[in-house]
């Protein structure tokens, strides 16, 4: 429920213009987040309805980085989230809504994905098709079709031992994109987290950690999702997790569940999330096996920079590579554009955030981005290669899991 008090926290004062990738690409007050706040007071008030404000908060990334950059503390992500909600009940027609249901349950069933996939490849499709984007609402499709893996992963053991006394057991969240196509960082996971002394544990019966659910205007299905890692996620110390979006919906499932009578089950349960590189940056770690000459630039994905808070953690962990460099990018916070399936449903503002990105990544010279959300990774790589550029995308914990030796 959107809340006058929320908007009432903005003194419009613009610092947030410059730090806006919308307002950025458009130069227009009301793809700004001043501007959407300014017409969210419009519509508490009645003077125009969700139809008219519709456009400009589907524009909105839900990047965050004006709430970073907010001196006044305007709680952002709480308000995009109430807003979007509104959308969805009253600005939206309703086989438009049942498109969109649709596409975010593709995402979120790991099976499901996979056939899609699977059978995409098999009739040679290379993008997201163009009606499914008409469907969806977007002009055009400018979204390629990632590549499976080429072998499926499937954890082996329920639970991985820590190497030495464990300090802690951990639960890792496979999540839904995460366990379909980067079934490597998975496994870096293990490696890394048992080496830093976590006992790893691979709880049956979790899902969708309802991210998607949530950041366009689902609140209910997020709900849903969430129950289930309530009850598989019960018997372990922290709940881990290594995508960027999963990790800050669960950190914020108290928000998620307030006012409902399981509000205090989800604020305990998110007091126990951890993004992976909090809790490797916790422990203490042998010296690195291999030394090979890395030159790495950092991308801030927006869910773990602006909405966590966690910024220095990869970096740190990066830097003790004796060998590695690291080149920071300009711009390394600003949104590259994919934001969930943002990129699906705003092409044209989500191909203006690639390129800016791809632009900056090419300045530092670095034949390495981390990346530490699939959306992002997968984004940054179609930018890289349209734009011919031999740079990999990997996750944070890859680079380190090689450089350890700690790939399961
Ligand atoms: S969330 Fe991102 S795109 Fe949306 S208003 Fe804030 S800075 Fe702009
Ligand atoms: S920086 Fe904060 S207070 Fe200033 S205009 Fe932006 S949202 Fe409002």
């Amino acid at each position: 429920m959107l809340d006058l008090r929320d908007l009432q926290t903005c003194t419009h004062c613009g610092l947030c213009l410059q730090a806006c990738p919308t307002y950025v690409a458009t130069g227009q007050e009301a793809e700004s987040p001043r501007g959407r706040i300014y017409l969210l007071r419009q519509v508490q008030s009645g003077r125009i309805g969700w139809m008219q404000a519709r456009p400009h908060i589907d524009a909105c990334m839900g990047c965050l980085g004006c709430q970073t950059a907010c001196p006044s503390g305007v709680p952002y992500a709480k308000i995009i989230e109430a807003a979007r909600a509104e959308v969805e009940a009253h600005a939206r027609p309703w086989w438009q809504r049942f498109v969109r249901k649709q596409a975010i349950s593709n995402f979120t069933q790991p099976a499901r994905l996979r056939l899609l996939l699977q059978m995409a490849r098999l009739f040679g499709m290379q993008r997201v098709p163009r009606w499914t984007a008409r469907l969806l609402g977007a002009s055009e499709s400018v979204v390629r079709l990632p590549e499976l893996p080429a072998a499926e992963w499937r954890p082996t053991q329920m639970v991985y031992p820590a190497q030495g006394t464990p300090r802690a057991r951990v639960g890792l969240l496979l999540g839904c994109v995460m366990q379909v196509l980067f079934p490597r960082v998975h496994r870096a996971t293990i490696g890394m987290l048992t080496l830093a002394g976590y006992e790893v544990h691979i709880p049956h019966g979790q899902g969708c950690c309802g991210a998607l659910w949530v950041h366009n205007g689902y609140p209910k299905e997020a709900r849903r999702n969430a129950r289930k890692l309530f009850r598989a996620f019960r018997e372990v110390d922290y709940i881990v997790v290594n995508a960027a979006g999963c990790g800050s919906t669960m950190k914020e499932y108290g928000l998620l569940f307030k006012g409902t009578p399981e509000q205090a089950e989800a604020e305990a349960f998110a007091q126990r999330v951890r993004d992976v590189h909090e809790l490797l940056l916790d422990a203490e770690l042998p010296p690195p096996k291999r030394n090979d000459a890395l030159h790495v630039t950092y991308h801030d994905a927006c869910h773990l920079a602006h909405a966590q808070g966690i910024r220095e953690q990869p970096r740190a962990l990066l830097r003790r590579l004796p060998n590695l460099k690291l080149t920071e990018m300009e711009g390394a916070e600003m949104c590259c554009g994919s934001a969930g399936i943002y990129n699906l449903l705003q092409p044209t503002l989500a191909r203006d955030a690639l390129q800016r990105k791809i632009k900056h990544i090419q300045a530092t010279g670095a034949t390495i981005v981390a990346s530490a959300n699939p959306g992002c990774t997968l984004w940054i790589r179609q930018g890289l290669q349209e734009a011919g550029l031999p740079v990999e995308v990997l996750h944070p914990v890859e680079i380190l899991a090689k450089a350890y030796d700690a790939m399961p």
